[in-house]
């Protein structure tokens, strides 16, 4: 790297931390950044006698922005030295083991959000700041009070300071973007952007719409007196703060790596987005003698994971027509490993979002894929744009031609007959949570629909065998199990019948409830009686009942083909992670507890109040307390509220 590459790598480095502290809006990936800086230190210590003052290596990346009120804090906030490999661990070991003997490690998630420094003083918050240069950063106290998760006052009367990272649930996220979409404003990149954005609004009761989460990670200025880091944090937690999941406690290299092995497996189960683990001596004495660089403690890094954000480009963009009509735009783009799964296609939401983020044919964007969430574009990179070309949205239908209705947000095919909605909702009938018919895949439905032997559900049980031995490529083996299949999707429990029947708002669950409370009587069901059962509201009403009553006719022209099981007093689970095991529920959750326990019973659960060896899962949610305590020292598996879902989706 030449001198004048160095300063134009510095300049570039200081406008990404712009758009990303400052404007909470990324114009490149972290890995991006990450590689240049380590570019530029490796420079720096080459060349140390040309280090420039404004290199982001010499400073806490904030800036501090007008808008708020500036405030210092008692004691530095700091930034963390990267590992991104088991070499980069080794190295760091190796030096903190010659600065102190005889340490051991304090692991712990790094949590994706903002920081946030809490004083207080006589057991009551003073004052929240944000990280800023570290040592001054902006004053958020109001909108820091908006956050349940951070107690007003405290029992300790000490002056003290509190570390932690503001954050914003996964969920969370998905619905406040769907929120922001319909209402035509820009999305938020991630989770990260959308956390530090809420806390540093002007109007407070923004921030207390977003739902933010605060999770300790750390002390500042204090009068603690025991000697271990987890010592501390344990008292921190037990004055009313959360306690973050999966820490733990490691001698060297092996545990280390074992820990975070584990974190890595089990990131995309938690409620919010971890981006690394944080490694810290747990000796306060040795941290004591270990100090700070210019820009990080010398007993703490963050071992960074796999990165979840690439750059890629966008090849084309595809339309999707949903069994609802709804069409999708879908970006197929050049294909990109990403944590080991090569993705090639990303949601784009909707038109006015496409408009919106202008997005083209050709560009190069940001695309993010975590876990459960679809992959998605969350940026587009107009300063590398080459095309000049506009999308134009779509005014018929790809498939059937028809004219679209373009409500905005959702553009719809409304042709009932349309081949795209008929097969998808014919594929959704026979999936796993609907009729569950073995063999009747994606392929099979659109190809039996191409055939002209199905137009609708119903069709499937007119086929025959000599009609499918017609076909090419259906052998003898094939057909008749595809017809025996078909045959064992008569009498199926009741609520399989109405899930499958695709109405709008009535998932999996509600179609259990509907069951239980009616039976096969489901379509003499009154408003009045569906809103008094727990977890159905007026939109789910509405709309099944404006379902029963346009396709009377089909319904019981279905009912009489697939003869469901009327359900018993309890319907038998079928296998399942939690069937026959002893769940307990603990912290708040995304629906009322009380639901969440009907649908572990009805997937032959049995959910116990207390936690003791015999339990076998502990599920927690938000401010999960002393159950969690209690399963993590009894050595109780502990799994979120999101994992457990995950587990029944995929079931
Ligand atoms: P960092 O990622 O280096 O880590 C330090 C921060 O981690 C702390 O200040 C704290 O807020 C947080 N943290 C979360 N959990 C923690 C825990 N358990 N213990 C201690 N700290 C914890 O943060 P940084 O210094 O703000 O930023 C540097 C990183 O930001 C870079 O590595 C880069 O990935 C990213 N960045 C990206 C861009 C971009 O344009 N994409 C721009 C600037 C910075």
């Amino acid at each position: 790297m030449t001198h004048e590459t160095y300063l134009e790598n510095i300049k570039t480095l200081n406008k990404y931390s712009y758009y990303y502290y400052v404007l909470d809006d990324p114009i490149t990936t972290d890995e991006v950044y990450d590689k240049l800086y380590h570019e530029v230190l490796e420079y720096e210590e080459k060349n140390p006698e040309k280090l420039q003052k404004d290199s982001p290596t010499q400073r806490v990346g904030d800036i501090v922005s007008e808008g708020f009120n500036k405030a210092a804090h008692l004691s530095r906030m700091w930034s963390l030295e990267d590992l991104f490999n088991s070499e980069d661990l080794e190295k760091w070991l190796d030096k903190t083991a010659k600065l102190s003997e005889n340490i051991s490690f304090y692991c712990e998630p790094k949590f994706d959000g903002a920081s946030l420094n809490l004083i207080y003083e006589n057991g009551e918050l003073k004052q929240a700041i944000t990280r800023g240069d570290g040592v001054i950063g902006e004053d958020i106290t109001q909108n820091a009070k908006t956050i349940r998760s951070i107690p007003l006052s405290i029992s300790y009367k000490k002056r003290l300071e509190i570390r932690g990272e503001v954050v914003i649930f996964k969920d969370e996220f998905e619905k406040i973007n769907l929120q922001r979409s319909k209402e035509g404003e820009s999305l938020f990149a991630n989770p990260r952007n959308a956390a530090a954005g809420s806390l540093r609004q002007l109007d407070s009761r923004i921030t207390s719409s977003r739902n933010l989460v605060f999770l300790p990670y750390g002390i500042g200025e204090n009068e603690l007196e025991q000697p271990l880091l987890s010592e501390r944090m344990a008292f921190v937690y037990d004055l009313g703060f959360r306690r973050p999941p999966l820490r733990s406690l490691a001698k060297g290299f092996d545990e280390i790596e074992e820990i975070y092995k584990e974190m890595v497996d089990k990131r995309d189960s938690f409620d919010m987005m971890l981006d690394g683990m944080v490694i810290k001596v747990n000796q306060i004495e040795a941290q004591e003698e270990m100090g700070y660089t210019v820009k990080n403690p010398r007993w703490s890094s963050a071992y960074k994971f796999p990165a979840v954000e690439k750059i890629t480009t966008i090849k084309e963009i595809i339309l999707q027509v949903g069994r609802s009509g709804a069409v999708t735009p879908v970006a197929v783009v050049e294909p990109t490993p990403i944590e080991g799964v090569v993705v090639e296609r990303a949601s784009l939401h909707n038109f006015d979002e496409i408009d919106r983020k202008d997005i083209r044919i050709g560009d190069k964007v940001i695309i993010l894929r975590s876990g459960d969430v679809i992959p998605k574009i969350i940026k587009v990179l107009t300063q590398d744009r080459t095309t000049q070309v506009p999308y134009i949205r779509p005014t018929h239908c790809p498939v059937c031609h028809c004219e679209l209705l373009d409500e905005g947000a959702l553009t719809k095919c409304q042709n009932l007959q349309c081949s795209s909605r008929v097969v998808n909702s014919i594929i959704y009938f026979a999936s796993k949570p609907c009729l569950n018919i073995d063999g009747l895949g994606d392929k099979i439905v659109e190809r039996l629909f191409e055939e002209g032997l199905i137009k609708s559900v119903i069709d499937l049980y007119d086929l025959n065998l000599e009609q499918l031995l017609a076909l090419d490529g259906f052998k003898e083996k094939k057909s008749k199990n595809l017809i025996a299949s078909i045959e064992a999707s008569k009498g199926k429990e009741c609520w399989r019948f109405i899930n499958g029947m695709g109405i709008e708002h009535i998932g999996e669950v509600a179609s259990k409830y509907l069951c239980e409370n009616f039976g096969l009587a489901f379509t003499s069901a009154t408003k009045e009686k569906l809103l008094s059962i727990d977890g159905i509201g007026e939109e789910m009403a509405e709309s099944f009942l404006e379902f029963i009553r346009v396709n009377e006719v089909y319904i019981q022209r279905l009912q009489a083909a697939l003869e469901p099981k009327e359900p018993t007093a309890k319907v038998e689970a079928e296998e399942n992670p939690f069937k026959g095991k002893t769940v307990v529920l603990t912290g708040s959750m995304s629906e009322s507890r009380g639901n969440i326990k009907t649908m572990l019973e009805s997937l032959g659960a049995k959910v116990s109040g207390s936690v003791s060896k015999k339990t076998d899962f502990v599920i927690y949610g938000e401010d999960a307390g002393s159950k969690y305590d209690k399963a993590v020292s009894l050595g109780v598996e502990v799994i979120t509220e999101v994992y457990m879902r995950e587990r029944i989706k995929s079931l």
